[in-house]
């Protein structure tokens, strides 16, 4: 049997209702900011956060690459990131001439709260946060921290929709909080997709306004703008798939049950949760010393699994003129070395995920 995560089965649940929104979108002659955009803007603001705005991108490094501009942070300025994530939540403050400072994750693979104070200096305007793999960070600690130094805060939430810490969505602890809807996300598109919510009104209209070229009346442009917009085709098609998201998620939440209560290896480390964080199960992600040899094992049963990620973003060529090294963030580079994302994907068929189970626990 082949088991790889794929898109496929999520498609055909709500097929009929996914052509219904794109027909929909063909015939009615708009496709770019139009009534889509703005509908799913106004369902996705009140099912995350009850009073925030929501603006449509293009994707998530876009919602990224914005935010910090947004919130004025450029050359010279110093944000706090994790050492363990995508390589986009750091594009977001080297697009804009910041630099990143990057601090270890803790054993939830979230950015270590206690280790932040001590990489801020007098040049540190922003923590990004990540609620990686779908788990919420120590919020209630790094709300706290933020204030007491005046600092921003920004959530990449491009895994966690929905996810909460202590009852509260990520996306709305800070000053900006980044989807993505990149179609293997857990609220995914048929392409690219992604948003910012925010609290303030002010900040919503400048996001509106750096989307379209920094403009909001035509051809009157007041910043430096970018293209950025969620199309209307993507619009339509998110708005069924939310109308959705809590069966989608309360599906993963079943297919990890099945993950953890059936997985028994002693050389491999099940995720945990922190108490307080609550977890959307974007990825269902194990860690082992000896992850390769896990990893060809699999393969060669026909078990397609994926390492997320297996080189942190200090470590990129793209970033040598940063001028860090091997060994100066060894927990990052420990977790780049040791995870590993089992097939986890909507429509996992029973017999698909004990195939799984059943091979990891022969290994
Ligand atoms: C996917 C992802 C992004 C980027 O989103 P795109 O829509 O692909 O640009 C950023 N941060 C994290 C943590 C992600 O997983």
């Amino acid at each position: 049997m082949k088991v790889y995560d794929r898109l496929d089965r999520q498609y055909e649940m709500f097929a009929e209702e996914y052509k219904q929104a794109a027909m929909r979108v063909l015939d009615s002659g708009w496709y770019i900011l139009g009534r889509e955009c703005e509908s799913f803007e106004q369902e996705f603001a009140s099912y995350i956060g009850g009073d925030s705005y929501c603006v449509g991108l293009n994707s998530g490094l876009d919602a990224l690459i914005l935010a910090v501009r947004a919130l004025g942070i450029g050359a010279g300025d110093e944000v706090i990131v994790p050492a363990n994530t995508y390589i986009a939540t750091v594009l977001g403050i080297t697009e804009n001439g910041a630099v990143p400072v990057f601090v270890e994750p803790d054993e939830y693979y979230n950015i270590d709260a206690g280790k932040i104070e001590a990489a801020i200096t007098g040049r540190t305007k922003a923590i990004i946060v990540v609620h990686l793999y779908g788990q919420a960070a120590n919020m209630k600690r790094i709300k706290d921290i933020a204030d007491r130094y005046g600092l921003k805060l920004i959530e990449d939430c491009a895994q966690s929709h929905t996810a909460e810490f202590d009852g509260k969505a990520t996306g709305t602890w800070g000053d900006v909080g980044c989807f993505s809807f990149y179609p293997t996300k857990n609220l995914g598109a048929f392409g690219d997709g992604g948003a910012v919510l925010v609290r303030d009104k002010d900040l919503a209209a400048k996001f509106r306004a750096l989307r379209n070229y920094g403009s909001s009346v035509k051809y009157h442009n007041d910043y430096c703008g970018v293209n950025s917009r969620l199309d209307e085709m993507q619009a339509a098609l998110l708005r069924v798939k939310l109308s959705h998201l809590a069966e989608l998620i309360a599906e993963r939440k079943k297919l990890k049950e099945i993950y953890l209560s059936g997985i028994k290896h002693k050389d491999i480390i099940l995720p945990a949760v922190r108490d307080g964080a609550g977890h959307v199960w974007h990825l269902f992600v194990i860690r082992t010393e000896r992850r390769n040899e896990l990893h060809d094992y699999l393969e060669a049963k026909g078990i397609h699994t994926q390492i997320h990620y297996p080189i942190p973003p200090h470590m990129q060529k793209c970033y040598e003129y940063l001028g860090h090294h091997k060994g100066e963030l060894p927990i990052a580079e420990k977790y780049a070395d040791e995870v590993l994302s089992l097939p986890f994907y909507n429509g996992m068929t029973e017999e698909e995920i004990n195939c799984v189970i059943e091979a990891v626990n022969e290994f």
